[in-house]
């Protein structure tokens, strides 16, 4: 049995919503789960892997287990969710908890958001993407004719358990994938992170509960501190989207995990940002060595015109614009609206 002085402290961290809060419990063990769940019919919903590995946390609560990966974020698999939970007879007083990664939370919260007008709904995230980024900030939803997150709301879970412990079994391509996110939380806002990070890169694949703990902390302060001043993303969200808006198109162009996208396209708009005069040479410099000693790529493994050819389609231009965010250094981002020919002419 654990010694006491073993134990991590858990954190507690508040995240307010428009419409309700958030607590995502950070370092909290999935067995500590019945201490969140209300006293309630509740419906659990997984995927087969994570069913496999961590079911008996909740077996005496009735379970379904989609497929594994983005094909289950779909409006057919809603639809497979919302009928089993008729079946089951869940009614407007039932509360759902998913366990699972992006898919999964996302699912839930979507099928949540919208079963009987909206229930209750908790979370366990169980990869690192989804303790550090998924679990913040409301969104949820499912894709839609290959477009992601097409269809959806913004709803806060009660309960977000963000347990280190789960965070072993995931195969390493998930982890360098949250780990991404990580950096460009760092990147965002927190220097002193991204220094820590820099000092020992791949301590991270040890997988020490204190440094994972520390990690997802951080990129939770960070990414509800931002989704708090604008929560439907009008202004200062748009700074989340550091690496997204190059990252999106690499992602569709070359089929890459998300975390691998992201990480390419901080690097373009770190190159961007430079060309724009507001980044140093050695900045950029860190920021990609950082990346690869993470394991992240740098550099697109394809035709970067596919990839432009992708990104003027993207629903987030305006008209002959772009909004880009750039790095002031590291540490500070700036949105900027860039002129589609400027980022062709870069490319080229
Ligand atoms: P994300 O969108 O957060 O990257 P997904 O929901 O797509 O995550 O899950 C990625 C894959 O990892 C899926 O195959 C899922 O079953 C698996 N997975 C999720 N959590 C764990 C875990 N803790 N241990 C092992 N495999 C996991
Ligand atoms: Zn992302």
């Amino acid at each position: 049995m654990a010694k006491p002085k073993d134990k991590l402290p858990m954190e507690k961290i508040l995240v307010r919503g428009q419409h309700s809060n958030s607590q995502i419990l950070v370092g909290e063990s999935l067995g500590n789960l019945d201490r969140y769940l209300p006293d309630k019919n509740i419906f659990v919903l997984t995927d087969t892997n994570i069913l496999k590995l961590y079911g008996s946390a909740w077996d005496k609560h009735p379970c379904l287990a989609l497929e594994p990966g983005e094909e289950s974020k779909t409006l057919a698999a809603a639809a497979r969710v919302y009928h089993w939970l008729m079946e089951q007879k869940a009614d407007r007083s039932s509360f759902i908890l998913g366990v699972g990664g992006g898919v999964v939370c996302d699912l839930a919260g979507f099928v949540a958001s919208t079963y009987m007008r909206g229930v209750g709904f908790g979370f366990a995230a169980t990869t690192l993407l989804a303790q550090v980024d998924a679990s913040v900030g409301g969104k949820n939803g499912v894709n839609l004719d290959g477009y992601k997150n097409i269809i959806g709301t913004f709803n806060q879970p009660q309960f977000v358990i963000c347990d280190p412990a789960m965070v072993k079994t995931l195969p390493g391509d998930e982890i360098r994938n949250g780990m991404a996110e990580v950096v460009k939380h760092a990147l965002i806002a927190d220097k002193s992170m991204f220094e820590i990070l820099e000092q020992d890169p791949t301590a991270i694949y040890k997988l020490e509960p204190e440094l994972l703990n520390y990690l997802v902390s951080r990129s939770v302060h960070i990414k509800s501190g931002i989704v708090g001043k604008d929560e439907r993303e009008t202004g200062e969200r748009r700074k989340l989207n550091l690496g997204h808006t190059w990252g999106h198109a690499v992602e569709k162009a070359l089929r890459l995990p998300h975390g691998y996208a992201v990480a390419v396209g901080m690097v373009f708009a770190g190159e961007m940002s430079v060309h724009r005069g507001l980044l140093g040479d050695a900045d950029l410099l860190r920021l990609k060595l950082l990346l690869e000693k993470l394991g992240l790529p740098v550099r697109p493994s394809g035709n970067t015109q596919t990839i432009y050819e992708i990104l003027e389609k993207d629903k987030k231009r305006e008209g002959s614009h772009i909004h880009f965010v750039l790095n002031k250094g590291i540490g500070d981002v700036v949105v900027q609206a860039i002129p589609l020919a400027e980022i062709k002419s870069f490319i080229s």
